[in-house]
């Protein structure tokens, strides 16, 4: 091959993983932890926030050390932050056995390749979204360990995570459904890992509430976990003002979580949602 051939490609496969690589995050009042910086918080006996302002990310405790849900986002601060928050709650980041990435967008999986520089987990997301994540990030996609596939079950220790695939806001959207204790009292919590159709095409929008539909028939869900801050009705509250309620919580009182009726109003406006973004086609 000669010398001039050799640069030739070298200077190719230069350009090819720029465009490829992972674009630099970018400081937005979304992810500036200046702004969105949290306290962390338990829920239930088995679940902790550990997220920021805006999004979610999540542990759930069993009796064999720990599941993480999602990552956030990638910025300076992140993995510090993350592993910071699972401390603050009692927990220690070294036992998380599984990492499960709920959506290829950058606020879910982008914290992902950084800390798998510091933990010894498994990572699973679901083929779809392993492929979105690898089309915005190139090598700098994390390593993915295990695939979902919608009727899943993740077991550790006493407790069985359900996975469901519900596309609409990515094509491999994963949800969950497990259980959750308040003082012992088991209740089923159901985590959506995307309650809103991001396409255009009402085949998508169709398949998205029929989704819906379906979870709206599984029997027994009373607890809601929300990806974002925001996803309860107007006038209920969002993640942070039911927070406060569980903090001052006395004995006796209902756990602001534990909403059955919520749920289904939630379920309802999202359907709602997509009937209006979508209009007539459907
Ligand atoms: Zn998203």
């Amino acid at each position: 091959m000669s010398r001039l051939l050799n640069a030739t490609l070298v200077v190719w496969f230069a350009l090819t993983s720029v465009a490829v690589a992972q674009p630099p995050p970018s400081l937005t009042p979304l992810n500036d932890l200046s702004v969105m910086a949290r306290e962390p918080f338990q829920i239930f006996d088995n679940l902790y926030f550990v997220g920021i302002g805006e999004v979610g990310s999540y542990v759930i405790e069993t009796s064999e050390g720990l599941i993480l849900i999602d990552t956030l986002w990638d910025n300076e601060g992140y993995t510090d932050y993350l592993l910071g928050n699972i401390r603050k709650v009692g927990l220690d980041p070294m036992d998380i056995e599984y990492v499960l990435i709920l959506q290829g967008h950058r606020d879910h999986f982008a914290g992902a390749p950084a800390l798998q520089k510091v933990i010894d987990a498994q990572f699973g997301t679901a083929e779809e979204d392993r492929k979105l994540m690898v089309e915005s990030f190139g090598e700098y996609a994390p390593r993915i360990d295990f695939i979902i596939e919608h009727g899943d079950t993740l077991t550790l220790g006493d407790t069985t995570i359900n996975l469901e695939i519900t596309p609409g806001h990515t094509p491999g959207t994963t949800s969950l459904q497990f259980p959750v204790y308040d003082n012992g009292v088991e209740y089923q919590a159901y985590f959506h890992g995307g309650p809103s159709v991001r396409s255009d095409d009402p085949a998508v929008a169709r398949q998205f509430i029929a989704d819906i539909e379906r979870i709206k028939k599984i029997p027994n869900l009373q607890v809601h976990i929300g990806i974002h801050f925001d996803t309860y009705l107007s006038g209920t509250g969002d993640l942070f003002d039911r927070a406060a309620l569980l903090a001052e919580r006395q004995p006796g009182d209902p756990h602001p979580w534990v909403r059955p009726e919520e749920f289904q109003a939630f379920l309802d406006d999202r359907i709602q949602r997509v009937r209006e973004q979508f209009g007539d086609v459907l």
